[in-house]
């Protein structure tokens, strides 16, 4: 693959030159999880199919490409990516989170982690002197999310990663929600970049997987060493899926870019709506880092998620249940647009962390349906 290819053009050739053996221009599915070997201990690369399988292979070689990463290894869901990176550190460590992380990874740190001996603190992360005076009792690892969920607070991460260098941490940012084709983390001096590769990367929420990219070498071989030991490996059919879904990465966050921002600024003129949460409306407090760190070919992109406050939890869940384009349900990053209720749904397992979000918030993924159509649904549901 020569250099300096742009993303478009990675997304569909990095690591998926035509089949050696048959010219079959995708590369196929390589359903096997053993490989003959010529002789003892002579092969073609492949042994074992948790150690390496090419269909994956195929995929890490693009992941990596798009995230600008040395290396980039997948993994069976973003959970297992999470705790792959997690299970890096030694016991007694110390893991600095967001207050408003994904439901998931704060459930994997109080329930599953605390439990091996690993120690973690949730901190306002928009907050830098607190973060800052938080490491200087000690942290190993920084976990960013940005933007965060399901408030869509934005995180500084040039100045985050700052933070963790001087404070010897390892930083980690959760880059779901934005992707590699709107925000780049490794180029504001991030360590590794954590993915549920089941959103907006897969896109058509027909899959579950995830993955970690990381130009530290030393790291990438750790987790190749955690993907085999502890082998919560993606299989060949949903790492084909992906690779196909890859190809269309950016087309798909163009159109989710442009309908979320269309629905947001639709929102905010709404009677009935008392709060918008949108890194692309002006008056939103993280709007100008976003501007700088959310881009694509030099233009700000503010992502495909939107989140808005009704008066109360009672007129939040009736509008859940009022919508027709909008699917009633859980996950995001698809072509068709879901509606959910934080509180009730996603978040619920905040319950009594004293980080739980609001009871009158609604979350949005915006899909890449026609934008007046989407807003035409709102329109009859907030009615
Ligand atoms: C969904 C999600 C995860 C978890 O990923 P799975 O693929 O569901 O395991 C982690 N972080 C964020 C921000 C997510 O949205």
């Amino acid at each position: 693959m020569p250099d300096g290819m742009r993303f478009e053009t990675l997304a569909i050739h990095a690591g998926q030159d035509p089949d050696p053996t048959t010219g079959a221009a995708v590369v196929p599915i390589y359903q096997t999880s053993t490989y003959v070997q010529q002789a003892v201990g002579k092969h073609k690369g492949f042994e074992y199919s948790r150690t390496d399988n090419p269909t994956r292979h195929a995929l890490e070689t693009c992941l990596g490409a798009l995230e600008g990463a040395g290396h980039a290894v997948a993994f069976g869901s973003g959970m297992a990516a999470i705790t792959s990176l997690a299970m890096t550190l030694e016991a007694g460590a110390r893991v600095l989170i967001p207050d408003d992380v994904y439901g998931g990874t704060y459930r994997l740190f109080s329930k599953v982690m605390s439990r091996l001996g690993l120690r973690f603190d949730p901190v306002d992360m928009t907050d830098l002197a607190a973060v800052e005076a938080t490491c200087q009792e000690g942290a190993d690892m920084l976990v960013l999310e940005t933007p965060t969920n399901p408030m869509l607070k934005i995180l500084d991460l040039g100045a985050l990663a700052e933070v963790g260098r001087r404070s010897g941490a390892l930083v980690v940012v959760d880059n779901t929600f934005a992707t590699p084709y709107v925000q780049r983390p490794l180029d504001f001096g991030v360590d590794a970049v954590v993915y549920s590769a089941t959103k907006y990367l897969g896109g058509h929420s027909d899959l579950v997987a995830g993955s970690v990219a990381t130009s530290d070498d030393q790291l990438a071989e750790r987790l190749r060493f955690l993907q085999n030991s502890v082998g919560a490996i993606l299989g060949p059919f949903d790492s084909w899926l992906l690779l196909r879904g890859l190809k269309t990465l950016a087309v798909r966050m163009r159109a989710h870019c442009g309908g979320a921002h269309r629905v947001a600024l639709w929102l905010a003129d709404q009677p009935g709506v008392t709060a918008v949460h949108y890194p692309g409306l002006e008056s939103f407090a993280g709007h100008g880092v976003a501007a700088k760190q959310m881009t694509a070919s030099g233009a700000p992109l503010y992502g495909g998620m939107v989140s808005f406050e009704l008066e109360d939890e009672q007129r939040a869940l009736a509008v859940c249940e009022s919508t027709r384009l909008f699917f009633l349900g859980e996950s995001l990053g698809g072509v068709e647009s879901l509606i959910e209720h934080p509180g009730k749904m996603t978040h619920a397992s905040l319950e009594g962390s004293g980080m739980e979000v609001s009871s009158a918030l609604v979350r949005l993924s915006v899909g890449i349906e026609h934008p007046d159509d989407l807003i035409g649904d709102l329109d009859q549901a907030l009615s």
